[in-house]
């Protein structure tokens, strides 16, 4: 059917590589690119025997020049953009001056401040419709899959919804003290944000990591969750119409907690850049330099993730609870693909996201998050390539 262009060759580009790889009628060609070509090459030489022809590149995509000209080379159809929150915009703006769809997991994040807004990409909307392309943002888990399964149940299940809660649960051990299982960088001002909740109509702030709950949850029973603010928060609440109130908890162990503690009391998680020895550095970036890659706790990593969405609202006149879930093991996609479950649940979706926008079926000009898509072949893809998700309608976890 057509070529994508994938940029970045972390944890999340592996997996979204080893399934255009499973699917090669859509992805006839992909072209790896990124900052260092050797991680492109090392993607590369974990796949054998595949249809799915193979190029690499080096790229450095905050180099709007540089993206137009391996786009004008390679010609592809979409580009996949599994980099950095950094590159969103200097990606969107190449996919712009040469009239191919883009499709990210994360929203644009300026390197000097965390914000975690979309507003940025968002003034695309205009100009990607009048170049008459697509631009998806958002198609990881969550982002992403967590959006889908609110306009799954908006579709299908409620006449309102009124609450929802997503619940992030990762009960993986990679045996390291401390290690983050996606980008440190991002990983770490995430978390270390204040926390923030949409209620009836405004966003209340809370301190970081300072409301918590337990939930119990299917196939890995009870763990403390933590209020945070998640990007699809802001895309939801305007998109899910009548919602009174929605939040995102998130799991984070104890000792995860104590050592993201001490590293902040110290000031390496800071992105202000400090002088040292004649030179300027950023001391978060120096942590992620110290800590183990991500990509690397794949094959350390045991146990399961279940991340999903508690939903209450109307049907017919009645209250409703729904609560939707995935459970993704970390052995078993580190045996499929070579990557542990954080980035394999963000990598199926990306796919997922570029097969229905090449395939037509999600293709609009303009700018769209996840949630604003017909939700049911997402869904249907969702189980077709190794993200099963499993629906109660009476849970009992709920508060
Ligand atoms: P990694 O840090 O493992 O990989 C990022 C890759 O991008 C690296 O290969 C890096 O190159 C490359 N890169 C960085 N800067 C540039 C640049 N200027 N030009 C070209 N390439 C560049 O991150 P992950 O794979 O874990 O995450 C990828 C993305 O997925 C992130 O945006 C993250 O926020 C997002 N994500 C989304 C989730 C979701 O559910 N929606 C969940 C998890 C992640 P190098 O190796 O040279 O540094």
């Amino acid at each position: 059917m057509g070529k994508a262009l994938i940029i970045g060759a972390g944890g999340v580009s592996n997996v979204v590589v080893h399934k255009c790889c499973q699917n090669p009628d859509v992805f006839e060609e992909i072209c790896i690119a990124s900052r260092t070509v050797e991680k492109c090459q090392a993607i590369k030489n974990k796949l054998f025997g595949v249809q799915t022809k193979i190029r690499i590149a080096q790229l450095d995509a905050d180099n709007t020049d540089q993206v137009i000209a391996l786009i004008e080379d390679f010609e592809p159809d979409i580009v996949i953009n599994v980099a950095l929150p950094y590159q969103d915009l200097t990606i969107m703006d190449a996919c712009l001056a040469t009239g191919v769809n883009y499709l990210d997991t994360a929203n644009y994040e300026p390197p000097d401040t965390a914000k975690f807004e979309y507003k940025w990409q968002w003034a695309y909307r205009e100009k990607f419709e009048g170049a008459g392309i697509t631009a998806l943002l958002g198609s990881g888990f969550d982002p992403g899959v967590t959006s889908v399964f609110c306009a799954y149940a908006q579709k299908h299940y409620f006449d309102e919804i009124h609450y929802i809660d997503i619940v992030d649960a990762n009960a993986g051990d990679h045996g390291y003290p401390f290690a983050t299982n996606f980008n440190p960088e991002i990983n770490i001002r995430e978390v270390s944000a204040k926390g923030r909740y949409w209620e009836e109509g405004e966003w209340i702030e809370t301190d970081p990591l300072s409301l918590k709950k337990v939930y119990d949850l299917p196939q890995i029973g009870p763990k403390n969750v933590y209020l945070m603010y998640h990007e699809e928060l802001e895309s939801l609440a305007i998109n899910i119409k009548g919602i009174k109130r929605i939040r995102f908890w998130m799991t984070f162990s104890d000792n995860y907690l104590n050592h993201l503690r001490v590293l902040e009391n110290v000031g390496m998680t800071s992105i202000e850049p400090i002088e040292y020895e004649g030179q300027k550095i950023i001391p978060l970036q120096f942590l992620k330099a110290i800590l183990p890659d991500p990509a690397s706790l794949g094959s350390r990593t045991k146990g399961k993730t279940n991340i999903g969405c508690i939903i209450q609202g109307i049907k017919d006149g009645k209250p409703r609870t729904y609560y939707i879930y995935n459970v993704c093991d970390h052995e078993e996609c580190f045996a499929e693909v070579g990557s542990q479950a954080v980035s394999y649940t963000t990598g199926v979706p990306a796919m997922i996201g570029a097969m229905l926008i090449m395939k037509g079926i999600w293709q609009k000009p303009g700018v769209f998050n996840v949630e604003e898509f017909d939700p049911d072949p997402f869904m249907e893809a969702l189980k077709e390539y190794g993200l099963p998700w499993h629906e109660e309608f009476s849970p009992t976890l709920i508060d």
